[in-house]
């Protein structure tokens, strides 16, 4: 294929068929700005910074940011039976899967040289805040794949935050997963709240969950003396697909996403001239009947993009350069594309494995890697719950063999304290000094 100047991408063999307006990385700095605002000003004046925000942003003036056990019970009884039922089964297949997960992380001990044992323990972290997004939409799956691992993981003490304008049955959400205490604070300032504590908030001691654009940079500027799992942001989805997937399905699950936030980023990536016509002309006549087409027109008009590809291998490339949260693979030999791709959030193999399955409630966790970041980080798991500590014993008969090469290391380094250390045990034991 012979490709323009305009319609290149930086993939060899991969050519922009419809070419996004913005780049999703573009206005992070004003946002950078904003956000460092709002977290100084709830680290110095707590609960009154939180307050203030909320009416700001949220348009609440809130008496309690706390939930109560009145509210909660409120919130289940107006819950609608049928959302507590898909509720329960969502809860029920990520906690299974979560265990499994969990399983897999043994503790280890061996002896790798006579004497010296080496081992890790897995603990789970103390106490969690896991941030629920909830402006836009009532995301009932959100509680559910942030709260629920941790439970899982074995964690003492999870608290949730999520926005004031939330709707109630979030709250029923955040319960039935198993948060222990709830609050009513969305945006930057409920990262900064469970950050540095307030007379409300507890501090945690890591970050979990997904939101919007702001509550991302709260999290990058927050890490350090709290951890964070990663940089959760608007949605995206790549759809690798060739002449065997249907238009219509592609073009539905690509704005499956774009309806989530105006910021979310889809793409098709094909090598059929044929399918990248057609996507662009359903998404078209989807757009015109979708009740929300305004946030998902926006997203499509802004990052939207279709990619033309010569063959598998610069389909892949290009979508390992994305790097993209949500990654279907609709081809001929779907199975065998994506044993080929490494950088993904979640990847979805063949025509029926939709991301809303995942979205809401087949068990994998929805909170995803978004801008690039799936280069160097999964989702959420249950293992983000928890620490792999290691640990080490020694006999004489390993300090024999161990001690002398850590003496020599220390003295080379000048580091002398090191070096005493190391062959205290040496003369205790009365194996004789290695300092000359
Ligand atoms: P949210 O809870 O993330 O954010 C709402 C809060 O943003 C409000 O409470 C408000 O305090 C704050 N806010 C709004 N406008 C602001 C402004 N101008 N300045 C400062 N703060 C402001 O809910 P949302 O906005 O609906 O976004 C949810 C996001 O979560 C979407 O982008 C969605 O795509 C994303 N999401 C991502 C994943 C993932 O795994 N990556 C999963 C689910 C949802």
């Amino acid at each position: 294929m012979t490709i323009d100047a305009e319609r290149a991408t930086p993939v060899p063999g991969a050519a922009y068929f419809r070419k996004p307006q913005e780049s999703i990385l573009a206005d992070n700095d004003a946002i950078e700005g904003t956000v460092k605002q709002i977290l100084a000003d709830v680290r110095r004046d707590g609960d009154a910074a939180v307050r203030a925000y909320s009416a700001k942003f949220d348009n609440v003036e809130l008496d309690a940011i706390e939930v109560s056990q009145e509210q909660i019970r409120a919130a289940l009884d107006n819950l609608d039976p049928a959302m507590r039922e898909d509720t329960l089964f969502a809860i029920e297949q990520v906690r299974n899967f979560a265990e499994k997960q969990l399983a897999t992380m043994l503790p280890l001990e061996v002896e790798t040289l006579p004497g010296l044992t080496l081992g890790h323990r897995v603990i789970p972290i103390e106490r969690i805040g896991a941030y629920v997004p909830g402006g836009r939409y009532p995301l009932m799956s959100a509680p559910i794949m942030t709260i629920v691992p941790a439970k899982v993981a074995g964690c003492d003490e999870v608290i949730a935050c999520l926005p004031p304008s939330a709707h109630e049955a979030m709250i029923a959400g955040c319960h039935l997963s198993g948060a222990d205490r709830i609050f009513l604070i969305g945006g930057a300032q409920a990262i900064a709240a469970m950050a540095y504590g307030t007379e409300s908030v507890p501090r945690v001691d890591k970050i979990v969950g997904p939101g919007n654009a702001y509550v991302n940079e709260a999290k990058r500027q927050v890490f350090g003396p709290v951890g964070i799992d990663q940089l959760a942001g608007p949605s995206e989805v790549f759809v690798i697909a060739d002449d065997t997937a249907a238009a219509d399905m592609v073009a539905i699950d690509l704005l499956a996403q774009a309806e989530h936030d105006v910021r979310a980023r889809v793409g098709l990536i094909t090598t059929s001239p044929a399918l990248a016509e057609a996507v662009e002309a359903e998404v078209a006549r989807l757009l015109a009947e979708l009740e929300t087409s305004a946030v998902a027109a926006e997203s499509w008009q802004r990052f939207g993009e279709i990619v033309l590809c010569d063959d598998v291998d610069a389909m892949i490339a290009y979508s390992d350069l994305v790097a993209p949260e949500h990654l279907e693979v609709i081809t001929a030999d779907s199975d065998a594309v994506a044993a080929k791709l490494r950088n993904y959030g979640s990847l979805f193999i063949g025509a029926n494995a939709s991301v809303v399955y995942s979205d809401k409630c087949c068990g994998t966790n929805h909170t995803l890697p978004t801008a690039g970041a799936g280069r160097y980080s999964g989702g959420l798991w249950v293992g983000a719950f928890v620490k792999v500590c290691t640990h080490q014993r020694l006999t004489t008969e390993a300090v024999a063999e161990v001690a002398p090469h850590a003496v020599r290391q220390s003295l080379y380094e000048g580091m002398e304290a090191h070096a005493r250390a190391a062959d205290y045990r040496l003369v205790a034991a009365g194996l004789g000094s290695k300092i000359t």
